[in-house]
């Protein structure tokens, strides 16, 4: 039988997240209610940010729509730019451990990559033409860096981050 979708509401999903030690955001321009932490990935400091696809006023989104998302993100040049692998959670009854699950598959260090040409942390993008995934370089809108990373060229070490994110300025970063 297929898990069915399950309303959450703006307190059920404040009690969860705050208790993991996120904090609410307001980001300009999106509705629903989103959470950002910072967390260690591969010994660095990255902002973890939760859309939950709940409304303010405090209801679930219909069925269909948005799942939770969960999403890494970075500092580059006073930019906030999306890092890492992207997870999506369904809304059904086990939300809380599904969410739990994808905060421990985006935050392990081997889903982080870093770019072979700049450094920088690879985000996974989608060909929006093939719907093929790929490894591209977070920095490329800014930098126009077209670095690719591919399972091909095997694991970089926290080791091989520490090195490469090094000069980016993360002291600042907020959730
Ligand atoms: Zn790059």
């Amino acid at each position: 039988m297929p898990s069915r979708f399950h309303a959450i509401t703006k307190d059920e999903m404040d009690q969860f997240l705050i208790g993991l030690g996120f904090v609410p955001l307001k980001l300009k321009g999106v509705v629903e209610l989103v959470y950002g932490k910072i967390v260690p990935v591969g010994g660095h400091r990255l902002s973890l940010r939760c859309y939950t696809a709940v409304d303010p006023g405090g209801e679930s989104r219909e069925k269909g729509t948005d799942a939770i998302r969960l999403q890494l993100f970075h500092k580059l040049q006073d930019q906030i730019v999306p890092c890492g692998r992207p997870q999506k959670c369904l809304r059904v009854e086990s939300w809380r451990d599904n969410i739990g699950k994808a905060i421990c598959r985006i935050t392990a260090a081997e889903n982080l990559h870093v770019c072979p040409a700049c450094g920088h942390p690879m985000v996974l993008r989608r060909n929006g033409a093939t719907g093929q995934e790929f490894w591209g370089c977070s920095a490329f809108r800014l930098t126009g860096c077209k670095g690719r990373w591919s399972p091909r060229q095997g694991q970089l070490t926290p080791g091989d981050l520490n090195r490469a994110v090094a000069g980016t300025p993360t002291s600042a970063l907020r959730p």
